[in-house]
């Protein structure tokens, strides 16, 4: 998902809220209310793992639910589970909030008996359930969801055309509106949803419509199927009176054009259909570099909603517009999110980084150079603006940690292509094809730990101190570089620093690129301590010396340094030119000096001096002047010498 605007504190009040407490009248078992005091994302690993409190491998689900945006946001439903037994139990359990009304759970047989314990609920069969028996439970329910948590799980609203309703669970929202198994362990193997609603209205959700009927004078019934495997949290409907259309996007060596199913707003239907045709050539770049669009036997497609971003629902993304980059995003979540899904949500950076990397690439194959460079930068420079944080989440029910900007999305994507820059390009994508087709991965989840593991069987490198640095270590590092050239010897000393205490010295590659005399060569260098120097043979003499120019490297630099010999042949040299936040003056001699710094338009800017003492090296900050020409006028009282100057 990617929210375009900043998260809402209030979302951390209300998920700090969420406990479990037995309906009144009832008790529960110890061991239970002393699990509660965890966190949830515990509660939902050990549920699902053991098999313990859910009891079963989910096969199927058949959901049906009525809807009316027209008349209010309550919901009713009917919602079947097909499964498959764990162990013998006398109790099979799903999730769903306290405040909706259970009318009915059934088997096969007729109706069951249940009981409701917080936001859980247990249904009983006499004799209970064996391991490896295959049954059903359906449960029929309604009332007002609630319409907050997360990022507004089940949202009524309006989009100025018409009233709107549409769900986004994710993290730990697809129990405040259906009876489910909330799990990151286990997916949902196959669905169906079907929506009634007013006539007139159109539901997209996940899959492709079998059924598209108009009952009576106030009903229509939409009937989606899906045939692949889908988290819980990535299930969702949206109802209102879209507009729709279908555009294809051809595939490599594959016959049948993709589907991409659109939902819009009528009043955005001939600038949405102009918009989303940008999407067809990024599904063939994501097909061509990854594996096959994981869905291809039913669709892409968008539905238009009113949150203030998009959400990877699987098969079919909610969007507020249709910008490139927003669909970008969310189709890419559709291999790292849909097809292989974040494990546990301190995983989070494996659905998140790569969608914003991936947004990226798009522009590295798509777009000028210059466009993927600049973006590089930018996520750089969001990333190197603290000194602390850590792609790791350290407290995933905080939802607007979980799913910070600058360290999940950005950090994470930074990681990414730190990564491929390490192994290659050829160990990078053939590492992300194992990740996305691996057993247990492929329609499966996904933790960090598999991730390394098919990266180093893709480079045959070790990348533990890699992936420890840069997915638990904070912050980045600073280097200071300086350089100076005598003769054709050529000598670089970089000074690390690291930005948080976490992370003692940062494993990282220096490239550097000199220039001079109409010429360049790029070094790239590993320095293997933080003050670490080396010497290179340069056959021509070097004027400029720029930190990481193909934007490699997350890191912060300065880069200072002169050329011996040109300072020999002339009084002065000034060095950088140009120069961004300072630049020094050489003398070939010890010194003392007076300067003054003046505007293109003759304005004196700035005067100093050396204050009576002779120096061989003084630098003048420019932090406070702008962009543009300068003129510096140096005095050392025999004579006066002209400069000019940039400030870049
Ligand atoms: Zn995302």
């Amino acid at each position: 998902m990617v929210e375009l605007c900043n998260m809402r504190p209030f979302f951390i009040c209300f998920l700090l809220t969420i406990c479990i407490f037995p309906a009144f009248g009832q008790s529960l078992p110890e061991d239970w209310i002393c699990k509660e005091h965890g966190r949830i994302e515990h509660q939902l690993q050990r549920r699902s793992n053991s098999g313990v409190k859910h009891g079963y491998l989910i096969d199927y689900n058949r959901c049906k639910w009525w809807v009316n945006p027209r008349r209010n946001a309550y919901l009713r439903g009917d919602v079947m589970a097909h499964f498959t037994i764990v162990n013998n139990t006398d109790s099979v359990g799903f999730d769903l909030t306290a405040n909706l009304t259970v009318d009915d759970v059934y088997g096969k047989d007729g109706s069951l008996k249940y009981r409701r314990a917080g936001n859980y609920l247990y249904a009983y069969k006499p004799g209970g359930w064996k391991a490896g028996e295959r049954d059903s439970v359906g449960i029929r329910y309604q009332g007002n969801p609630t319409n907050g948590g997360g990022f507004g799980y089940f949202t009524i609203d309006n989009h100025m055309k018409g009233p709107i309703i549409h769900t986004l669970s994710e993290p730990y929202g697809a129990q405040y509106w259906w009876p489910c198994k909330q799990s990151l362990h286990d997916k949902i193997d196959s669905l169906d949803v079907w929506v009634y609603t007013d006539t007139g209205l159109l539901a997209a959700s996940n899959g492709v419509v079998i059924r598209d009927q108009v009952i009576n004078d106030t009903t229509h019934l939409m009937v989606w199927k899906h045939r692949y495997p889908i988290a819980t949290y990535l299930v969702a409907f949206a109802v209102t009176n879209y507009a729709q259309y279908t555009q294809y996007a051809p595939l490599v060596g594959r016959v049948k054009p993709l589907p991409v199913l659109n939902y819009v707003f009528p009043q955005f239907l001939a600038t949405a259909q102009q918009e989303t045709k940008q999407v067809l050539p990024i599904i063939r770049l994501f097909d061509s570099l990854f594996v096959r669009y994981p869905f291809v036997e039913e669709k892409y497609g968008h539905a238009q909603f009113t949150w203030g971003g998009g959400m990877e629902h699987q098969t079919m993304s909610f969007m507020v517009n249709f910008s490139f980059d927003l669909m970008a995003h969310e189709l890419a979540h559709q291999w790292f999110g849909d097809k292989v899904t974040c494990a546990t949500w301190q995983d989070l950076w494996l659905n998140e980084g790569f969608a914003t990397y991936l947004t990226a690439i798009t522009f590295e194959y798509l777009r000028p150079k210059a466009d993927w460079l600049q973006r590089l930068r930018g996520m750089r420079g969001d990333v190197t603006g603290k000194d602390d944080g850590c792609v790791f989440p350290k407290d995933t029910l905080n939802v607007g940690s979980l799913f910070n900007g600058r360290l999940t999305y950005n950090k994470g994507a930074w990681v990414l292509h730190m990564l491929r820059d390490k192994i290659g390009d050829s160990a990078f994508f053939k590492g992300c094809r194992i990740y996305l087709t691996g057993t247990g991965r492929s329609y499966g989840f996904g933790t960090t730990t598999s991730l390394e593991q098919c990266m180093e069987q893709a480079s045959g490198r070790n990348l533990d101190t890699f992936f420890k640095q840069w997915y638990f270590g904070e912050g980045f590092p600073y280097l200071k570089i300086n350089w100076k050239q005598k003769g054709d010897q050529l000598t670089i000393q970089c000074d690390q620093t690291p930005s948080h205490s976490s992370v003692p010295f940062w494993h990282i590659k220096v490239p550097v690129l000199v220039h001079g005399e109409g010429r360049d060569s790029l070094i790239i260098w590993e320095p293997k301590s933080l003050s670490e120097s080396m010497k290179i043979r340069m056959p021509f003499q070097v004027d400029t010396m720029i930190f990481d120019p193909n934007v490699r490297v997350l890191a912060k630099a300065s880069v200072g340094g002169m050329n011996l010999n040109k300072v020999q042949q002339k009084a002065f040299v000034i060095f950088p030119n140009p120069a961004q936040n300072s630049f020094q003056i050489f003398a070939r001699n010890p010194s003392v000096i007076d300067f003054e710094l003046y505007s293109a338009l003759g304005q004196k800017m700035m005067t100093g001096g050396t204050n009576g003492r002779a120096t061989s090296v003084f630098t003048i900050g420019l932090e406070t002047m702008s962009s543009g020409p300068y003129f510096l006028r140096i005095n050392d009282g025999n004579f006066v010498y002209s400069y000019k100057l940039i400030k870049q």
